[in-house]
């Protein structure tokens, strides 16, 4: 029973798999204390969370599924946010470390994320439905053509696994992409051994241009300072491990700081 009129702008997909919508709710720790969902829609995963024991809100943007949801599930009351994830302040939401979990509205997967680990140390688990493809992404190893900067950016800080593929016909309207579900959990790391700010520009400058090698990319960021011999130079940014990008990281600050030919 659907009365929530799906609309492709908010992405909305909605999931009408009981099982999947279980399986993604089983998903995330036990030792869970606090738990945001993002993006309620109809509430097939919300019901699910709902009954776990645990400080529980949900977030969601549009007018008609909060009023949808209101009618079916009384208990949310408390419980649920109307408006945009974007532009929510994550510390006023729970004054205690808190899980992310979701069937993520795709258009804006990515911009989620980089919000999350915006707040990274608050956030110790999430587990999303997201687009498979960019599921696989942001799993990848290095050495795949599909690793990318979301991928090094999300395993800098979390340990990313690959839990299941989820069907199109799983959800009312159908996507035009596989789905998949993956679960990221805070690795141990605090802080980089390196310029944050630079890791994240040599990281976006070698990826924008992946086809070319690593030389020639640090060259947009060097400017007219002189590149000494490293061992990444000829290699291209898909080959290289977060701790790779550490090391490339201090390179770059070491070229920054010599003085212009
Ligand atoms: N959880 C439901 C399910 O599994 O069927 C809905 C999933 S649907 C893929 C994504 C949901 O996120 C939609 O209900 C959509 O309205 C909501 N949404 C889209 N953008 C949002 C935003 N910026 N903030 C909060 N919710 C958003």
């Amino acid at each position: 029973m659907m009365h929530v009129r799906p609309k492709k702008s908010l992405g909305q997909h909605f999931l009408h798999d009981r099982q999947v919508a279980e399986r993604i709710s089983q998903s995330i720790s036990d030792d869970t204390q606090a738990l945001l969902e993002i993006g309620a829609g109809t509430g097939i995963l919300t019901e699910f969370l709902l009954e776990k024991n645990i400080d529980f809100k949900t977030i969601e943007i549009d007018g008609e599924s909060i009023a949808f949801l209101h009618r079916t599930f009384p208990d949310i009351k408390n419980k649920l946010i109307e408006g945009d994830f974007l532009k929510l302040n994550l510390r006023d939401i729970f004054d205690k470390p808190f899980c992310v979990i979701g069937n993520l509205p795709y258009n804006i997967s990515s911009q989620i994320f980089f919000k999350v680990l915006d707040e990274k140390n608050h956030i110790p688990e999430m587990v999303c439905m997201i687009q498979k493809e960019v599921a696989e992404r942001i799993a990848e190893k290095p050495g795949s053509k599909t690793y990318g900067i979301l991928s090094v950016f999300i395993q800098a800080f979390y340990n990313v696994e690959y839990l299941f593929t989820v069907h199109e016909n799983a959800f009312t309207p159908p996507p035009k992409v596989k789905s998949a579900v993956i679960r990221l959990v805070r690795n141990s790391v605090r802080h980089l051994d390196c310029d944050e700010t630079l890791f994240k520009k040599t990281v976006k400058a070698t990826f924008n241009q992946r086809r070319k090698t690593i030389r020639n990319s640090l060259k947009l960021i060097a400017g007219d300072r002189s590149i000494p011999e490293n061992r990444f130079l000829s290699l291209r940014p898909e080959t290289l491990s977060v701790s790779d990008f550490v090391e490339l990281t201090n390179l770059m600050e070491n070229i920054l700081n010599s003085i212009s030919r």
